[in-house]
């Protein structure tokens, strides 16, 4: 028999409190130990659910040296509940390093699903749900944040980010000069009282972005662009599709070449009429 306690790891909510389920309120009244992100934060809601439980901090500074104390309760057989401060723990939170210990030293990591800010904004978008990618926070450093925007830039499935209040404007700005004409919907304070979603163009954004306050989560169109691209294969097709977007001659010459991998030379004489 397994004398190990399980993990369990509990969404709760982003912002308003009635959005925990009803199983995540059974395991935290019934595990021996939650692990909070910030306990005093924790203590709100466990107030609010009339819950007393002890807790001990597990926060990104203390990830590797706490996740010891809290496997070797696990391997005593206690039961421990994971909670970040909001949402879902291991998604842009702590949770990630102490559950792959838990998995190598095979202890039982049982997730309990609820609110998370990504999948909330993605559904309500209005954008295509099929395909996506979530990117988390950008990078700060300079060239990692470079690739990630590269890989926004090409992305023909719909991009997922969070960011933070204070940097929302210089983000936007970054956007703008990848994304040109793609929608871009920015989904404000989830579940909260002043929960929006703005779907201005990405100008409008900027503009505003000074007086936005609270949380966000930004979605970005997929490219349809390349996928329209792609699907076309004759050097006249893209001809047309280049000038339906608004090219130049000179500028379409220049694309059909790279796109065909041919010299501008070759792709001015077969157009020389047009
Ligand atoms: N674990 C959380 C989850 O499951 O979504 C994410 C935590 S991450 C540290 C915090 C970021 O998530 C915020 O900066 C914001 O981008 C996004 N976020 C969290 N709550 C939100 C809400 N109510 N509305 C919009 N975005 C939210």
């Amino acid at each position: 028999m397994d004398k190990n306690g399980s993990l369990y790891v509990v969404a709760t909510p982003i912002g308003n409190l009635e959005d925990i389920t009803l199983r995540a309120i059974k395991i935290l009244k019934e595990v021996d130990l939650i692990a909070a992100e910030d306990t005093r934060h924790t203590l709100k809601l466990l107030n609010h659910l009339n819950i007393s439980k002890p807790l001990i901090s597990y926060h990104r500074h203390s990830e590797e040296s706490r996740e010891d104390t809290i496997i070797h309760k696990l391997e005593n057989g206690e039961n421990v509940a994971l909670v970040s401060d909001a949402g879902t723990p291991g998604i842009c939170d702590p949770g990630e390093i102490l559950i792959k210990k838990c998995i190598e030293k095979q202890i039982n990591v049982i997730p309990i699903p609820g609110a998370c800010a990504f999948v909330n904004a993605l559904i309500a978008s209005g954008l295509d749900t099929k395909e996506f990618i979530f990117l988390g926070f950008l990078p700060m450093q300079k060239k990692l944040r470079k690739n990630k925007l590269e890989e926004i830039k090409k992305s023909q499935k719909t991009i997922l980010l969070y960011e933070a209040p204070h940097k929302l404007k210089k983000t936007l700005i970054e956007l703008k000069e990848i994304i040109s004409d793609r929608k871009i919907v920015i989904a404000r304070e989830l579940t909260k009282i002043h929960e929006e979603f703005l779907r201005e163009n990405i100008n409008e954004l900027i503009n505003i972005s000074d007086s936005l306050k609270g949380e966000f989560v930004i979605i970005i169109e997929g490219n349809k662009q390349d996928i329209e691209k792609n699907e076309i294969k004759t050097e006249e097709e893209l001809y047309e599709f280049y000038l339906s977007q608004g090219f130049s001659k000179k500028e379409i010459i220049k694309k059909i070449a790279k796109d065909k991998n041919v010299t501008k030379n070759e792709i001015y004489i077969k157009f020389l009429n047009k």
